[in-house]
């Protein structure tokens, strides 16, 4: 815009110049005409007075003459060697003294007195410009010197031109005062607004949606900043509640996360953790450590870290196949993958004992995070399973398979052999062998009956079955026992006996589960005390404490012994199911489970069971049950 106003005022500055310089050189050229007129007429007058010398006449002739012009700005006389002689508006002495007027009068070098045409010129004077005309005087053709007239400009022309001139400056200066303000008009009102725009426009592709634009400003750029405003509110309002719903997404997924039961650890594809959860936490004893951001494989329990390493690495590269379910049915628990030619196929699950924090089986499985659309790992989230309950299970699930098959097989073996050997051999034994065969058979029936029924009862109790609790007397339960007993005692010599606090309070629970209870606790004290010792049933009123009520008011059911006692390394293991101290030394038999059953019904009855015992002194187990109330 500045060059343009440039070029345009340049132009016209130009254009004005030639104006002015046209209308000067026509002012000059009339002057020429003018002065050359005038001087001749002046020459022609003056010429026969110089001839006559008559100085007073030539001087009234030229003041007359001077003095009815303005256009005249001087008059000059010099003789043939151009010597002046007489001057106006100059007096005598200055027309002979003043160089200025010699100067004026000093003819120019290409000036010929032969020539009857004027010499005209032009020169400035610190007046204005004059022009000079040179006439020589003639008479009767005899030159007699040389009149020199000044002749002012053309008024006209001069005020013409200088208004030309001044209003070409006014223009000029105007064109560029407003070109300076137009400008600064622009940077306050144009310029400045678009530069905030940019700046504006530039944070929000920067997600800068806070961004806002404060100008007081009308028309389409007010219309505009007012728009961009509206644009950059509605992005942030859209922003703040993408941000919420993200966040809340997110919250809920953590709160999963942090809920399962199952440990999770997400890891980025540089090995970095980025989520824990509690579980995992726990599991890998990484609480109170902070280990986001850091390298999983330099945290994982040692024999994870050995196993996993590999495997990670190739789920990262995407080298990762993973098996089809079959075949990782068939693979081995333990070790999951293979090495082929050039990578290796590797399951996804992984099973191992870890030994630190707590000794745990964990099942860990390992899972890509994809990309958005599938082509890239993000990342592997990393499942652990704690399946030490779910192994120990199992385990025990064998275990008792194979005990009951054990304990099965075992009188159903002896029942056939000795009825076997009835059938076939029978003739040839004695009577008395026959019944003893018999008996012993009898025997093995008895125990198998109880082997069953002990397992009928375990896996009865193991059930979801609902038994109805209801006020039970204690009393009977325990003279029922002690009745059943009575003969078995006396056969083995043992005294059996109670001691039941007078008043006692009915107790809320199960009549039959608490006759069994006593029964196998009483016939395990028959059966582990010698002739001679005592089994004695005891109940009597206490406060149990519980932790989170006032206590309550119980009766605790004591069954004490005289008799082997058990090892102390052995206390806990008897309420096991086939434990039995005589797997180790073969002596009495039983089927290992009654003191199982014991707890199980104790725990219906949402109390524990405990004992005391010394080897060589006696066993007392003991249990409390809730006084009934309305
Ligand atoms: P069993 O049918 O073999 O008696 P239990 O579960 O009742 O099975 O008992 C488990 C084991 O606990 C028994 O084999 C025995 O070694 C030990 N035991 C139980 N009661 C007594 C007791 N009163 N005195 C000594 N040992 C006992």
């Amino acid at each position: 815009m500045a060059a343009a106003t440039l070029v345009v005022s340049l132009v016209m500055s130009g254009l004005t110049f030639w104006a002015v310089n046209t209308i000067q050189e026509d002012a000059r050229l009339h002057d020429t005409r003018f002065g050359s007129d005038l001087g001749l007429l002046l020459a022609a007058n003056a010429a026969p007075l110089v001839a006559e010398e008559d100085l007073s006449s030539l001087a009234r002739f030229s003041h007359r003459f001077f003095r009815s012009t303005a256009s005249v700005r001087y008059l000059i006389y010099a003789d043939e060697q151009g010597n002046i002689f007489f001057g106006i508006p100059y007096s005598q002495a200055e027309v002979q003294n003043s160089l200025t007027i010699e100067r004026r009068i000093k003819l120019p070098d290409n000036y010929s007195p032969d020539s009857d045409l004027p010499f005209i010129r032009q020169h400035l004077t610190p007046n204005g410009e004059v022009t000079d005309v040179f006439v020589p005087l003639f008479h009767e053709s005899k030159y007699l010197g040389v009149l020199a007239v000044g002749i002012n400009p053309n008024p006209t022309a001069i005020v013409s031109s200088s208004l030309t001139r001044d209003v070409t400056l006014a223009v000029f200066i105007s064109i560029w005062v407003m070109v300076i303000l137009g400008n600064v008009f622009n940077a306050l009102m144009i310029t400045k607004p678009i530069k905030e725009l940019l700046v504006g426009v530039k944070n929000i592709a920067a997600k800068n949606f806070k961004q806002r634009i404060d100008l007081p400003l009308r028309g389409e750029l007010g219309e505009l900043i007012a728009g961009f405003n509206d644009m950059a509110e509605r992005l942030e309002k859209y922003e703040e509640q993408n941000i919420e719903e993200l966040t809340a997404e997110k919250a809920k997924l953590e709160t999963l996360v942090s809920t399962i039961a199952d440990g999770a650890v997400l890891i980025d594809t540089d090995m970095r953790v980025m989520l824990i959860n509690p579980t995992a936490r726990r599991m890998f004893g990484w609480e109170g450590k902070d280990i986001i951001g850091e390298n999983v494989l330099h945290y994982l329990p040692t024999e994870l870290t050995i196993k996993l390493t590999k495997p990670l690495y190739q789920i990262v590269a995407n080298k990762i196949q993973i098996k089809p379910q079959d075949e990782e049915l068939k693979s081995d628990d333990n070790e999951n993958f293979t090495h082929t030619e050039d990578s290796f196929t590797v399951g996804d699950e992984f099973r191992l004992t870890l030994n630190q924090p707590t000794r745990r089986t964990v099942r860990i499985l390992l899972t890509q995070v994809l990309e958005q659309y599938h082509n890239s790992v993000k990342g592997i989230a990393m499942t652990v399973q704690d399946i030490t309950r779910e192994v120990e299970l199992n385990e025990a699930k064998s275990q008792f398979i194979s005990n009951v098959s054990h304990e099965l097989r075992t009188p159903l073996f002896n029942i056939k052999s000795f009825i076997e050997t009835l059938f076939e051999y029978g003739e040839d034994l004695t009577e008395v062998q026959q019944k003893e065969f018999l008996e012993t058979a009898n025997h093995e029936t008895d125990r198998l009956t109880r082997l069953v029924n002990d397992v009928l009862d375990l896996s009865r109790l193991d059930s979801s079955r609902t038994y109805n609790f209801c006020r039970v007397d204690l009393t009977q339960v325990i003279e029922q026992t002690l009745r059943t007993y009575q003969l078995n005692a006396k056969d083995k010599g043992i005294k059996i006996g109670q001691e039941i606090e007078a008043n006692l309070p009915t107790v809320w629970g199960h009549y039959d589960l608490l006759l069994q209870v006593l029964t196998n606790l009483v016939g395990n004290g028959l059966k582990f005390t010698l002739s001679g010792g005592q089994v004695t049933i005891r109940a009597y009123k206490v406060e149990s404490d519980s932790q989170l009520t006032e206590p309550i008011p119980s009766v605790r059911v004591e069954v004490a012994d005289t008799g082997i006692g058990i090892e102390p390394e052995d206390q806990e293991a008897i309420f096991e199911r086939f434990f039995r101290v005589e797997n180790r030394v073969h002596t009495l038999e039983g089927t290992g489970l009654g003191l199982s059953i014991v707890k199980n019904i104790i725990d219906k009855h949402n109390s524990q069971i405990y004992l005391h015992s010394e080897v060589g002194v006696g066993t007392t187990f003991w249990f409390d049950l809730q006084v009934y109330q309305e």
